[in-house]
């Protein structure tokens, strides 16, 4: 399996290389070549987590040593997850809940950060790195306390987490500041996350920077999700949702299901799409914003504009003006033509919006929910159903019960439940 830059076919990559690097050079995000089709479901129905994660994982990474892959599988989705099967699928007023928030860090960005960095060990070992790597990484919350947490203290790493100072809820602060670990370094930053991701994007793209590092020994990798290491394992759950809906009996073989993922960088939802190209019987991606709404406009329109205010909400993890991974979307929706991309990502930079002519999918909705509908939702599931959201899981429930409205479409459907809720049953 070879990487593609979407803004530059030409440029050609390995996954362990994908892996360090995070971003292509020229700005442009890792794709794989081809998605690797899986025909019959059915011969996964009998794996439990990790070897479903060795089944899916392996047809992307495979530069790794099989050994070495199911050894970092082991590693990452051992007891440090509270949930037996890792991810949970609880059954609350006939919707999936796929808990995501098992991990140490209680959000789901665990599900990915816990494996990257053996992800990223091995890598280090395959491309014959002699530098230590310096992760940068730009968090709206909770990528920052993921990423800390995996990579405390894994010899010939360090890593500096940029967060906004006035952008993070106070327990993501909390959960930052206070961590341990030789290697860990936070940085609160006066601006919002996409001033810090744009901060983070110009470092890998400045060259001196980049030198100077070198004669010191030092090489930069990334661990947003725009980095094919988080992607990758972020598939393994909505396999592992779908199984779990087969094995008790919920849906038929090959039956259809809708997938409701509350979105920020586009990196969740995008896992799901990739796990549909894959034969994945996904019908619908229901793509959830909160109030910085620039998804649900883009898909409704074709326009993508940031050229607005951005929102600070109760679900800070999805405030988000620039939704990075959009990128592969585009790429893949294009026919992957990789100067289309290159020219829409540069007029983004440089007029703050591009549009997209007869823009369609019927693989994706988009919609969003407000203040008052997230807390309307909490409270009614909670006074109904004992069952307690978070506000970005709330937000996907609400736009997930106006999709149904719309549409009448009865479909089971997988919401990917992102965060745990301070009085849940723990
Ligand atoms: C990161 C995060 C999201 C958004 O996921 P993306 O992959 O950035 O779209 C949603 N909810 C929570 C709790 C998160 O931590």
């Amino acid at each position: 399996m070879i990487y593609h830059s979407t803004r530059n076919k030409n440029i050609v990559v390995q996954s362990s290389e994908a892996i360090i690097k995070g971003i292509s050079d020229d700005g442009g995000l890792f794709v794989p070549e081809v998605i690797p089709s899986i025909d019959d479901i059915n011969i996964l129905k009998d794996m439990d987590y990790k070897d479903l994660a060795y089944e899916i994982m392996g047809r992307f990474l495979t530069d790794f040593d099989s050994e070495v892959l199911k050894r970092c599988i082991d590693n990452a989705y051992d007891d440090k997850f509270l949930a037996n099967d890792i991810a949970s699928l609880v059954e609350v007023d006939g919707l999936f809940f796929l808990e995501l928030y098992h991990g140490p860090t209680l959000a789901f960005k665990d599900m990915a950060l816990s494996i990257l960095p053996y992800l990223l060990k091995e890598s280090m070992k395959i491309q014959g790195i002699k530098e230590d790597v310096v992760i940068l990484t730009a968090t709206s919350g909770d990528t920052g306390k993921a990423a800390l947490e995996g990579f405390a203290n894994v010899d010939r790493t360090k890593i500096i987490v940029f967060y906004p100072k006035d952008g993070v809820s106070e327990i993501q602060e909390k959960q930052m500041i206070t961590q341990e670990g030789d290697n860990t370094f936070v940085v609160g930053i006066k601006g919002n996350f996409d001033d810090a991701q744009n901060g983070v994007k110009r470092i890998f793209n400045d060259d001196e920077l980049i030198g100077q590092l070198k004669r010191k020994n030092y090489v930069l990798s990334s661990a947003n999700s725009i980095n094919i290491g988080r992607l990758i394992p972020q598939m393994v759950y909505y396999f592992h949702g779908y199984l779990e809906l087969l094995r008790r009996g919920k849906i038929k073989t090959d039956e259809k299901i809708n997938i409701v993922v509350p979105t920020g960088n586009f990196g969740n939802i995008l896992a799901a799409y990739y796990s549909k190209l894959m034969g994945l019987p996904v019908k619908k991606l229901v793509c959830a914003s909160n109030e910085n709404k620039i998804l649900t406009d883009f898909i409704n329109t074709g326009v993508y504009d940031k050229r607005r205010d951005l929102i600070l909400t109760s679900s800070p993890s999805m405030d988000i003006l620039v939704s990075s991974n959009l990128e592969r979307l585009l790429y893949h929706l294009s026919g992957e033509d990789d100067s289309f991309i290159e020219n829409k990502m540069r007029e983004l930079s440089q007029n703050g919006y591009y549009e997209i002519s007869n823009f369609e999918t019927n693989d994706f909705y988009g919609g969003y929910s407000n203040e008052d509908e997230v807390n309307e939702s909490i409270n009614k599931l909670f006074v109904n159903y004992n069952y307690l959201m978070d506000t970005h899981t709330a937000v996907a429930y609400n736009v997930y019960d106006k999709y149904k409205i719309k549409t009448q479409d009865n479909s089971k459907s997988i919401i990917s439940s992102s965060f745990i809720c301070y009085r849940s049953r723990y």
